[in-house]
């Protein structure tokens, strides 16, 4: 068998083609749909603390700008490289028009593997890398926010750095900024609230129960570790879970806030006591009713798709399953709920920070929730009521309902000029 093609950019433009070709959208606009407006490539020199000079290289892409302010997180890891970061952009640009959030799509990222670093390295990395890119963000321009390995902490450098140099403080550059700072209360929760939602929907769907459902979770980040909170407080099961390293399989189930815990002290789940050892791979195939990648592109591969287990695959994680994986698991009669819906919460209330600093006027963490629900509810219903009428699945249905609405605002602006 040919080896299957991981390439995220290549992957991205796979899904949104089969949208195109659902929707009839001729080849010029296809064009002008997938490709990004703006890729921005910048050298990022840091003073280490031991006196030496290192550099470092970032990216901040711009995908697509038709509905609004382009908007994704910045990633810090040591496999970012611009493929990656296109492919994140577009699937942003994606997953706000899924939602019908007024903004396009945009994504950062630096190689570095920012565990390595101290907090003092952090900071002058984040400041000087916000400084390179700071011609093409502004709250109007490009927005960005959290992503793998990076936090609250860093978007706050990242407004401070922004707003020393234009001479004026600006809420609305950077979300997923603390509470102290124009961030939204409920944000930090909220990529694993839109997974809940969603959830909720899917079982709702498939005449499953989450209350007693048994759950397996890949990463125990912000997304991943929230879900199993969240979950677990729904009354589901937490059977695995599993970081970088590796995990633990109860089948009795796990206390999530023990997990947290656990990690909290540097430790990896891999040694967390009360249960069998269990790899990053072999979670994907438990015997389980609900699977949530929360970690990496790639995982769900054709190598794999036909032994997962779980009748729904909640993807908390952008790209975790490949095009082929996504047909064997549709044959399978398997519900994927797809990264442009599933993690979409995490922008969603991104959203609702850059409202709340244009007014500087701040909800309550139960209205944040409310709002939010409205949302997800309606974009899963859309989705789905989409993928009925095109007879594809969940994820060909939010598809076609997000490049549709970038198609109409595409159409109706014109091309300039
Ligand atoms: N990084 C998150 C995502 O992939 C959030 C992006 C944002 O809030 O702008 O959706």
């Amino acid at each position: 068998m040919a080896r299957e093609n991981l390439n995220p950019f290549d992957i991205a433009q796979h899904y949104f083609q089969l949208a195109a070709d659902r929707l009839q959208i001729d080849f010029g606009m296809q064009d002008v749909l997938r490709t990004p407006k703006r890729c921005l490539t910048v050298s990022i020199p840091v003073r280490m603390d031991d006196g030496t000079y290192k550099v470092f290289i970032g990216y901040r892409v711009a995908h697509n700008m038709a509905r609004g302010p382009a908007k994704g997180g910045i990633r810090f890891h040591p496999d970012v490289n611009l493929d990656e970061v296109k492919a994140l952009a577009s699937w942003m640009t994606w997953k706000c028009s899924c939602l019908d959030l007024p903004f396009g799509g945009g994504k950062g990222g630096v190689k570095v593997d920012p565990r390595t670093l101290s907090k003092g390295e952090l900071e002058r990395l984040t400041r000087r890398y916000t400084s390179e890119i700071l011609p093409l963000i502004g709250p109007e321009q490009d927005i960005p926010a959290p992503d793998v390995y990076t936090d609250s902490q860093i978007m706050a450098w990242i407004m401070d750095t922004y707003s020393m140099t234009k001479g004026a403080t600006a809420l609305g550059v950077v979300t997923g900024k603390p509470v102290a700072l124009g961030g939204s209360k409920g944000r930090d929760r909220a990529t694993a609230r839109g997974v809940q939602f969603t959830l909720r929907e899917a079982c709702r769907e498939r005449k499953m129960k989450l209350k007693g459902a048994t759950v397996a979770i890949q990463g125990y980040g912000n997304a991943g570790s929230h879900v199993a909170e969240l979950l677990h407080e729904e009354g589901a099961r937490i059977v695995a879970a599993t970081d970088s390293k590796g995990g633990v399989h109860q089948p009795k189930g796990l206390d999530p806030k023990a997990l947290a815990a656990h990690k909290k002290k540097g430790a990896s789940l891999k040694t967390f006591k009360g249960g069998t050892p269990v790899t990053n791979s072999q979670l994907l195939e438990l015997p389980v009713d609900i699977l949530v990648p929360a970690a990496l592109e790639n995982q769900i591969t054709g190598a794999n798709a036909s032994k997962v287990q779980a009748k729904i695959v909640a993807e908390a994680a952008n790209g975790p399953t490949t095009p082929l994986a996504d047909d064997i698991l549709f044959k399978r009669g398997r519900t994927v709920i797809p990264d442009i819906l599933a993690n979409a919460g995490g922008v969603t209330v991104s959203y609702f920070e850059w409202v709340q600093d244009s007014y500087t006027f701040f909800w309550d963490e139960d209205e944040v929730d409310r709002r939010l629900e409205v949302y997800m509810r309606r974009a899963y219903q859309a989705s789905s009521e989409t993928a009925k009428k095109h007879h594809c699945s969940l994820r060909g249905g939010a598809y076609v309902l997000a490049v549709q609405r970038v198609l109409e605002a595409t159409q109706v602006r014109g091309i300039f000029p």
